[in-house]
Protein backbone atom coordinates (compact mmCIF):
# COMPACT_ATOMS: atom_id res chain seq x y z
CA UNK A 1 0.00 0.00 0.00
CA UNK A 2 1.07 3.45 -0.99
CA UNK A 3 2.72 5.43 1.97
CA UNK A 4 -0.27 7.25 4.54
CA UNK A 5 0.34 11.28 3.47
CA UNK A 6 1.89 13.50 6.41
CA UNK A 7 -1.48 15.42 6.28
CA UNK A 8 -5.14 14.58 5.72
CA UNK A 9 -7.41 17.14 6.09
CA UNK A 10 -10.79 15.54 5.83
CA UNK A 11 -13.90 17.28 5.15
CA UNK A 12 -13.48 20.11 7.73
CA UNK A 13 -15.89 22.92 8.94
CA UNK A 14 -14.61 25.97 10.81
CA UNK A 15 -16.75 28.59 12.58
CA UNK A 16 -15.44 31.78 14.39
CA UNK A 17 -16.94 32.83 17.30
CA UNK A 18 -19.75 30.29 17.24
CA UNK A 19 -21.48 32.24 14.19
CA UNK A 20 -19.39 32.82 10.93
CA UNK A 21 -18.61 29.45 8.73
CA UNK A 22 -15.35 29.93 6.71
CA UNK A 23 -14.31 26.29 5.78
CA UNK A 24 -17.46 24.18 4.35
CA UNK A 25 -16.05 20.57 3.69
CA UNK A 26 -12.68 20.98 2.94
CA UNK A 27 -10.10 17.93 1.92
CA UNK A 28 -6.84 18.61 1.19
CA UNK A 29 -4.21 15.56 1.22
CA UNK A 30 -0.04 16.30 1.68
CA UNK A 31 2.00 12.90 0.43
CA UNK A 32 5.19 12.73 2.72
CA UNK A 33 8.24 14.68 0.97
CA UNK A 34 5.67 16.73 -1.58
CA UNK A 35 5.00 21.02 -1.40
CA UNK A 36 0.98 21.32 -1.82
CA UNK A 37 0.52 24.92 -2.85
CA UNK A 38 -3.20 26.21 -1.76
CA UNK A 39 -4.24 29.34 -3.60
CA UNK A 40 -7.66 31.17 -3.91
CA UNK A 41 -8.83 34.42 -3.59
CA UNK A 42 -9.12 36.72 -0.92
CA UNK A 43 -10.94 35.54 2.22
CA UNK A 44 -11.75 31.97 0.17
CA UNK A 45 -9.89 30.50 3.76
CA UNK A 46 -6.56 29.90 2.90
CA UNK A 47 -5.30 31.00 6.33
CA UNK A 48 -7.95 29.80 7.94
CA UNK A 49 -7.18 26.44 6.64
CA UNK A 50 -3.23 26.77 8.04
CA UNK A 51 -4.40 27.71 11.63
CA UNK A 52 -6.76 25.00 11.73
CA UNK A 53 -4.09 22.51 10.72
CA UNK A 54 -1.57 24.00 13.37
CA UNK A 55 -3.91 24.70 16.08
CA UNK A 56 -3.39 28.57 15.80
CA UNK A 57 -7.28 28.61 14.91
CA UNK A 58 -8.42 28.37 19.12
CA UNK A 59 -6.41 31.55 19.42
CA UNK A 60 -8.60 33.34 17.42
CA UNK A 61 -12.31 32.10 19.00
CA UNK A 62 -12.45 30.03 15.83
CA UNK A 63 -13.14 26.32 16.14
CA UNK A 64 -13.33 23.28 13.59
CA UNK A 65 -16.49 22.18 13.80
CA UNK A 66 -17.03 18.68 11.65
CA UNK A 67 -14.11 16.37 9.95
CA UNK A 68 -11.19 15.72 10.99
CA UNK A 69 -7.17 16.59 10.83
CA UNK A 70 -4.57 13.41 10.48
CA UNK A 71 -1.09 15.12 10.92
CA UNK A 72 1.65 11.83 10.65
CA UNK A 73 -0.70 8.86 11.33
CA UNK A 74 -2.62 10.21 14.36
CA UNK A 75 -5.89 13.02 14.66
CA UNK A 76 -4.55 16.50 15.50
CA UNK A 77 -7.66 16.96 17.61
CA UNK A 78 -7.49 19.57 20.56
CA UNK A 79 -3.39 19.59 20.64
CA UNK A 80 -2.02 22.80 21.56
CA UNK A 81 0.18 24.50 18.68
CA UNK A 82 3.38 23.58 20.80
CA UNK A 83 2.38 20.23 20.79
CA UNK A 84 1.94 20.03 17.63
CA UNK A 85 5.29 21.75 16.75
CA UNK A 86 7.14 18.75 18.75
CA UNK A 87 5.21 16.15 16.56
CA UNK A 88 7.24 18.06 13.54
CA UNK A 89 4.48 20.38 12.44
CA UNK A 90 5.69 24.26 12.30
CA UNK A 91 3.37 27.48 10.88
CA UNK A 92 5.50 29.81 9.66
CA UNK A 93 2.58 32.76 9.52
CA UNK A 94 1.84 35.49 7.42
CA UNK A 95 3.52 38.86 8.10
CA UNK A 96 6.85 37.29 9.30
CA UNK A 97 6.51 37.51 13.32
CA UNK A 98 9.80 37.71 14.23
CA UNK A 99 10.61 39.47 17.45
CA UNK A 100 12.49 42.70 16.53
CA UNK A 101 14.08 43.68 19.94
CA UNK A 102 15.92 40.11 20.04
CA UNK A 103 18.71 39.26 17.97
CA UNK A 104 18.63 37.31 14.84
CA UNK A 105 20.19 34.21 17.07
CA UNK A 106 17.64 34.63 20.13
CA UNK A 107 14.62 34.50 18.04
CA UNK A 108 16.34 31.06 16.85
CA UNK A 109 16.50 30.05 20.64
CA UNK A 110 13.22 31.23 21.68
CA UNK A 111 11.96 29.07 18.70
CA UNK A 112 13.45 26.31 20.71
CA UNK A 113 11.76 26.66 23.58
CA UNK A 114 8.33 25.08 22.58
CA UNK A 115 10.67 21.88 21.88
CA UNK A 116 11.51 21.36 25.66
CA UNK A 117 11.67 17.29 26.28
CA UNK A 118 12.12 16.57 22.41
CA UNK A 119 16.21 18.35 23.02
CA UNK A 120 17.45 20.58 20.72
CA UNK A 121 20.72 19.50 19.05
CA UNK A 122 23.33 22.12 18.49
CA UNK A 123 23.74 21.28 14.88
CA UNK A 124 20.28 22.60 13.66
CA UNK A 125 21.26 26.32 13.99
CA UNK A 126 24.50 25.66 11.96
CA UNK A 127 21.37 24.00 9.49
CA UNK A 128 19.72 27.37 9.52
CA UNK A 129 22.51 29.27 9.00
CA UNK A 130 23.38 27.04 6.08
CA UNK A 131 20.53 27.79 3.82
CA UNK A 132 20.59 31.24 5.13
CA UNK A 133 24.19 32.87 4.84
CA UNK A 134 22.61 36.21 5.26
CA UNK A 135 20.90 35.30 9.14
CA UNK A 136 24.80 34.48 10.23
CA UNK A 137 26.40 37.45 9.19
CA UNK A 138 23.24 39.58 11.01
CA UNK A 139 23.21 36.66 13.87
CA UNK A 140 24.20 39.17 16.42
CA UNK A 141 22.23 41.82 14.90
CA UNK A 142 18.54 42.70 16.26
CA UNK A 143 15.79 41.13 14.55
CA UNK A 144 13.88 44.66 14.04
CA UNK A 145 16.82 45.57 11.79
CA UNK A 146 16.68 43.07 9.23
CA UNK A 147 15.38 43.77 5.97
CA UNK A 148 11.19 42.35 5.14
CA UNK A 149 13.38 39.33 2.99
CA UNK A 150 15.65 38.76 6.12
CA UNK A 151 12.62 38.65 8.20
CA UNK A 152 11.04 35.98 5.97
CA UNK A 153 14.58 33.97 6.00
CA UNK A 154 14.48 34.25 10.00
CA UNK A 155 10.68 33.47 9.99
CA UNK A 156 11.85 29.96 8.20
CA UNK A 157 14.72 29.43 10.06
CA UNK A 158 12.42 29.51 13.34
CA UNK A 159 10.73 26.59 11.37
CA UNK A 160 13.94 24.87 10.74
CA UNK A 161 15.09 24.62 14.28
CA UNK A 162 12.41 22.59 15.26
CA UNK A 163 13.38 19.70 12.98
CA UNK A 164 9.93 20.02 11.07
CA UNK A 165 8.35 17.16 9.50
CA UNK A 166 5.82 19.58 7.98
CA UNK A 167 5.95 23.66 7.22
CA UNK A 168 2.74 25.69 6.48
CA UNK A 169 3.95 28.53 5.00
CA UNK A 170 1.19 31.45 4.50
CA UNK A 171 2.29 33.92 1.93
CA UNK A 172 6.19 34.12 2.04
CA UNK A 173 6.29 36.47 -0.89
CA UNK A 174 4.29 39.10 0.94
CA UNK A 175 5.88 42.65 0.16
CA UNK A 176 9.11 41.25 -1.23
CA UNK A 177 10.94 42.20 -4.53
CA UNK A 178 11.07 39.87 -7.69
CA UNK A 179 14.52 39.13 -6.64
CA UNK A 180 14.03 38.06 -3.21
CA UNK A 181 11.22 36.19 -3.98
CA UNK A 182 12.97 34.31 -6.25
CA UNK A 183 15.74 33.78 -3.51
CA UNK A 184 13.79 32.74 -0.62
CA UNK A 185 11.75 29.76 -3.26
CA UNK A 186 14.67 28.70 -4.37
CA UNK A 187 15.88 28.54 -0.44
CA UNK A 188 12.43 26.69 -0.05
CA UNK A 189 12.81 24.38 -2.98
CA UNK A 190 16.07 23.22 -1.58
CA UNK A 191 14.92 22.60 2.01
CA UNK A 192 11.96 20.31 0.34
CA UNK A 193 14.25 18.52 -1.69
CA UNK A 194 17.73 17.90 0.18
CA UNK A 195 15.73 17.40 3.67
CA UNK A 196 12.54 15.93 2.71
CA UNK A 197 10.64 18.57 4.24
CA UNK A 198 6.77 18.49 3.24
CA UNK A 199 5.25 22.13 2.88
CA UNK A 200 1.76 22.97 2.60
CA UNK A 201 2.42 26.63 0.73
CA UNK A 202 -0.33 29.49 0.56
CA UNK A 203 0.73 32.14 -1.84
CA UNK A 204 -0.95 35.04 -4.25
CA UNK A 205 1.80 34.44 -6.74
CA UNK A 206 0.20 31.07 -8.75
CA UNK A 207 3.29 30.85 -11.16
CA UNK A 208 5.97 31.23 -8.31
CA UNK A 209 4.22 28.87 -6.16
CA UNK A 210 4.10 26.42 -9.37
CA UNK A 211 7.04 26.19 -10.04
CA UNK A 212 8.19 24.80 -6.38
CA UNK A 213 4.69 22.68 -5.77
CA UNK A 214 4.21 19.21 -6.53
CA UNK A 215 0.21 19.18 -6.07
CA UNK A 216 -1.88 22.05 -5.89
CA UNK A 217 -5.29 23.01 -4.63
CA UNK A 218 -7.85 25.97 -5.58
CA UNK A 219 -10.35 27.26 -2.81
CA UNK A 220 -13.45 29.58 -3.28
CA UNK A 221 -15.20 30.24 -0.72
CA UNK A 222 -14.21 27.85 1.92
CA UNK A 223 -14.26 24.61 -0.29
CA UNK A 224 -12.01 22.97 -2.61
CA UNK A 225 -12.54 24.33 -6.51
CA UNK A 226 -9.96 21.86 -8.46
CA UNK A 227 -6.84 20.27 -7.36
CA UNK A 228 -4.38 18.56 -9.56
CA UNK A 229 -0.98 18.23 -10.26
CA UNK A 230 0.72 21.45 -11.18
CA UNK A 231 1.32 20.71 -14.28
CA UNK A 232 -2.28 19.77 -14.97
CA UNK A 233 -3.53 23.21 -13.17
CA UNK A 234 -1.20 25.18 -15.11
CA UNK A 235 -3.05 23.99 -18.58
CA UNK A 236 -6.68 24.48 -16.87
CA UNK A 237 -7.90 27.28 -18.57
CA UNK A 238 -9.63 29.22 -15.24
CA UNK A 239 -6.49 28.59 -13.65
CA UNK A 240 -4.74 30.42 -16.07
CA UNK A 241 -7.18 33.10 -16.74
CA UNK A 242 -7.27 33.86 -13.14
CA UNK A 243 -4.42 32.64 -11.40
CA UNK A 244 -1.37 32.95 -13.95
CA UNK A 245 -2.36 35.56 -16.03
CA UNK A 246 -2.01 33.90 -19.14
CA UNK A 247 -5.35 32.64 -19.98
P1 LIG B 1 -6.37 36.39 2.49
O1 LIG B 1 -5.47 36.02 1.40
O2 LIG B 1 -7.11 37.68 2.24
O3 LIG B 1 -5.76 36.31 3.85
P2 LIG B 1 -7.62 33.87 3.00
O4 LIG B 1 -8.06 32.99 1.88
O5 LIG B 1 -6.38 33.51 3.71
O6 LIG B 1 -7.55 35.32 2.46
P3 LIG B 1 -8.85 33.89 5.57
O7 LIG B 1 -7.86 34.86 6.14
O8 LIG B 1 -8.77 32.48 5.97
O9 LIG B 1 -8.83 33.95 4.00
O10 LIG B 1 -10.31 34.45 5.87
C1 LIG B 1 -11.48 33.80 5.41
C2 LIG B 1 -12.70 34.48 6.00
O11 LIG B 1 -12.71 34.32 7.40
C3 LIG B 1 -12.76 35.96 5.74
O12 LIG B 1 -14.09 36.29 5.42
C4 LIG B 1 -12.36 36.57 7.05
O13 LIG B 1 -13.00 37.81 7.25
C5 LIG B 1 -12.84 35.55 8.05
N1 LIG B 1 -11.98 35.55 9.25
C6 LIG B 1 -10.66 35.32 9.28
N2 LIG B 1 -10.17 35.36 10.54
C7 LIG B 1 -11.23 35.62 11.33
C8 LIG B 1 -11.40 35.80 12.75
N3 LIG B 1 -10.36 35.70 13.60
N4 LIG B 1 -12.63 36.08 13.21
C9 LIG B 1 -13.69 36.17 12.36
N5 LIG B 1 -13.60 36.01 11.02
C10 LIG B 1 -12.40 35.75 10.51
Amino acid sequence: PAEAPILSVENIEVVYNDTIQVLRGLSLHVPRGQVVALLGSNGAGKSTTLKAISGLLGLENGAVTAGRILFDGAPTGAEAPHALVRRGLFHVMEGRRVFEDLTVEENLTAATFALSGRGVKAASFDLVYEYFPRLHERRRGRAGYLSGGEQQMLAIGRALVASPKLILLDEPSLGLSPILVEEIFAIIARINRQMGVSMVLVEQNAAVAFAIAHTGYIMETGKVQIDGPVERLARDEDVREFYLGTG
